[in-house]
């Protein structure tokens, strides 16, 4: 880079009142932006001059961070460093191809890079004998490493880069941006111009007791830093910072929430009423836990209080939330209010309609089922005895939470397996009317340091011991050579009298069915029939309509069928304690928690369960990790960590937590420790002063105000 060096520019010497309204600039009006690549760094969150100097590098080359790649020897993430030496277009099935590369670096070492998707327009990225950064994982197939769809970046020259002792900085990336030739090199320069034309005149956004107390860097210098810092102690401090900050407003966030819903008024509730005592002596065929009986005891002091409750359970699959939430609804209807029962599938809210109406019609009670696709005529009669408080529990999807249905006096909402809602969702669920009490449960146990911010607006309790007698269920991995093995152990177990579940993946990597997925499950439920004889096979997916589920599901749990195939709708919550055996075919495309969740479904009886992962020869390090962990234990806890270390926490946090802003330069889990300093400082001043109305507070109160989901309503 010919450019004076940026890491000069002193913010001390600009002026700080010019600064504010330049930050808001469209980012259309930067030289070397225009209209054509406004669109995409729109589309990628910067909108302003302001957003662009907080797009962070994702990554730093330099000498410490970069693997030759004769020393590559295990598979695992890599950055290498070298020059193109071959490329290639290669036809695959279905006039599919992918494009190949090689790369050489100064070690002598050849690596090989691959793209499957996009091979059409990526092959015209790279040419021979230009120098590339790539960063992926680097996978062994043979005696060969290769890696598939690494990040890349076009550098100058790769010697000049590292061996100057530089750190250049390596932005995010991806097609829409690199198409209008958007790559970590105009972004070096892009930043480079604004900050060379305008300085550093950027508001500080934390308090300065904050900055002290943490010993924290100045924003602005920070800002400066992470783009082009001066040697890697200083990229380090300003890192550091940011990582702070970020965490900081993410927790100042869900403290407002929590103090907010603290403050909120409860109706009263008070304790075990002669329904809840009815359903806990008289009706329940077994004893609570201690664990079940300390937390039922919590939600009891909870509603008593005169406050909201916002209490969210955690217990490991098999754990017996499900009494724990009809008992607390029992406490509200013997304190003269209604209660409903959220969950997030159809499948799941039937079975437990059936649960819970089973459990309230010997006490008189009547339960109320609400889904999508009801008849007309129907839900006008449902939603007329829930608006006259006729029903005295409502179990349904999400449709509970919509406008039109409205509780006489709902008291207590309990939503199960909540880990599918996110803050926003939450502090939305049930505004309206009287603010009832809202118990929340969820089966994903996660890391502590991964709470603070999923669940940090929440009161959490754990129901941390499985009921007595409870065996862990025999896993194993096989691959194809056993099936027949598999087979006539499932026989032997149905000859008994057990069922089994046979589940497919979703074959895409979509969050819903396709056909082929479905089609998967319908061509093995075929097979099967075949292969079980006389047993009876049946099959559940996605794409069935709600009744055809139901009717499914009812055989199932009824015994009328053996076997169950279903894809993974049946993920969550399924209760059938007869079912024996889970087979999981493909199981090396299934995320860790997901199978943890999927062998859930055994072994909620007394007998011992098993299951069966199926997976073929050919599987990645990762895959091998999570088949292993899963024949390794059944403590999901111990699964949530290997799994959040596996995929990282942005997958945990981003796409399920939506709604919070994203986490663009801290990671929950590696930062845990500065998380932790983030969110004391953030709940301490929340705390002296909820409305943040202090005048040193000011540039803060503006930067929260900027950046928390406006659905929140701060
Ligand atoms: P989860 O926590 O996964 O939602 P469920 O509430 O579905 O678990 O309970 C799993 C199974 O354990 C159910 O069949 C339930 O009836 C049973 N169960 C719950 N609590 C107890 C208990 N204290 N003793 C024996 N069985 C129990
Ligand atoms: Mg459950």
């Amino acid at each position: 880079m010919a450019e004076t060096d940026p890491s000069k520019v002193d913010p001390a010497e600009t002026d700080p009142a010019a600064a504010g309204s330049v930050l808001d600039t469209d980012i259309e009006e930067l030289p070397g932006v225009g209209a054509r690549r406004a669109e995409p760094l729109r589309k990628a969150g910067v909108k302003t001059f302001r957003d662009l100097l907080r797009y962070y590098p994702r990554r730093y080359l330099d000498r410490s961070t970069v693997t030759p790649i004769r020393q590559i020897t295990e598979a695992g993430p890599v950055t290498v460093v070298g020059v193109v030496t071959a490329t290639g277009m290669i036809p695959g099935r279905g006039g599919r191809s992918r494009f190949e590369l090689r790369v050489t670096d100064d070690s002598g070492g050849t690596l090989k890079c691959v793209w499957f998707r996009g091979a059409n327009w990526i092959h015209r990225l790279y040419r021979k004998g230009d120098t590339f950064a790539f960063h992926g994982k680097v996978e062994k197939y043979g005696s060969q490493f290769s890696m598939a769809h690494p990040e890349s970046d076009k550098l100058d020259d790769a010697s000049a880069a590292l061996t100057t002792g530089r750190i250049v900085p390596l932005y995010p990336g991806g097609a829409a941006l690199e198409k209008v030739g958007l790559n970590s090199r105009t972004f070096r320069k892009l930043i480079y111009g604004l900050i060379k034309a305008h300085g550093l005149a950027i508001p500080e956004v934390l308090p300065a007791s904050v900055r002290e107390r943490y010993d924290l860097i100045p924003g602005n210098v920070a800002l400066r830093a992470v783009h082009f810092p001066k040697d890697a102690a200083e990229r380090g401090r300003a890192v550091r910072r940011l990582i702070f900050e970020e965490f900081f407003f993410l927790q100042l966030l869900l403290a407002l929430t929590k103090g907010r819903q603290e403050r909120r008024a409860g109706v009263v509730l008070d304790g075990l009423g002669h329904n809840a005592r009815a359903f806990l002596d008289e009706v329940l065929p077994f004893e609570l836990t201690g664990a079940q009986a300390r937390v039922l005891d919590t939600v009891a002091r909870d509603t008593a209080s005169g406050r909201q409750m916002n209490r969210l359970v955690q217990g490991d699959v098999g754990s017996g939330k499900t009494v724990v939430g009809v008992a607390a609804m029992l406490m509200a209807i013997d304190a003269g209010y209604q209660a409903s029962f959220m969950a997030p599938t159809e499948i799941l809210t039937e079975q437990h309609y059936a649960t819970i109406r089973r459990f309230l019609e010997p006490l008189g009670l009547k339960t109320h089922l609400l889904i999508g696709g009801q008849r007309k005529a129907l839900r006008e009669e449902i939603l007329a005895e829930i608006a006259d408080g006729t029903a005295h529990v409502v179990v349904g999807t999400h449709a509970i939470i919509e406008d039109k249905v409205a509780f006489q006096n709902l008291g207590l909402a309990v939503v199960d397996e909540q880990h599918r809602f996110g803050v926003v969702q939450r502090a939305k669920m049930f505004r309206k009317g009287q603010r009832p009490h809202v118990l929340m449960m969820t089966a994903t146990p996660i890391p502590r340091s991964l709470a603070m911010t999923v669940y940090g607006d929440l009161d959490v309790s754990a129901i941390d011991e499985l009921p007595a007698g409870r065996k862990p269920i025999d896993t194993r991995v096989y691959n194809e050579k056993r099936r027949e093995e598999m087979l006539d152990f499932v026989k032997r177990q149905l000859r008994e009298g057990r069922q089994a579940y046979v589940v497919y993946p979703l074959v895409e990597e979509s969050e819903s069915e396709t056909l082929a997925d479905v089609k998967d499950a319908e061509t093995g439920a075929a097979e099967l029939m075949e292969a079980l004889r006389p047993y009876r096979v049946d099959l559940v997916h996605g794409r069935m309509l709600s009744y055809e589920k139901e009717e499914a599901m009812d055989r199932f749990k009824a015994g009328e069928t053996d076997v169950l195939v279903a894809t993974t709708v049946i993920e969550v919550g399924v209760d059938v304690p007869n079912a024996t055996v889970m087979v999981i075919e493909h199981a090396e495309r299934f995320g860790l928690s997901q199978l943890h969740q999927l062998r859930g479904r055994v072994g909620r009886g007394a007998d011992q369960s098993f299951c069966f992962l199926m997976a073929s020869y050919k599987r990645t390090a990762d895959a091998e990790e999570r088949l292993q962990a899963m024949a390794d234990t059944t403590d999901g806890f111990e699964i949530s960590e290997i799994d959040l270390r596996l995929r990282g926490a942005g997958d945990f946090f981003g796409t399920r937590q939506s709604g919070l802003p994203d986490l663009k330069i801290a990671d929950v889990v590696r930062d845990a420790e500065i998380l932790s300093e983030a969110r004391e400082a953030a709940f301490a001043i929340a705390e002296a002063d909820a409305t943040l109305a202090a005048p040193e507070l000011a540039a803060m109160r503006e930067h929260f105000g900027r950046t928390a989901p406006k659905s929140l309503g701060f």
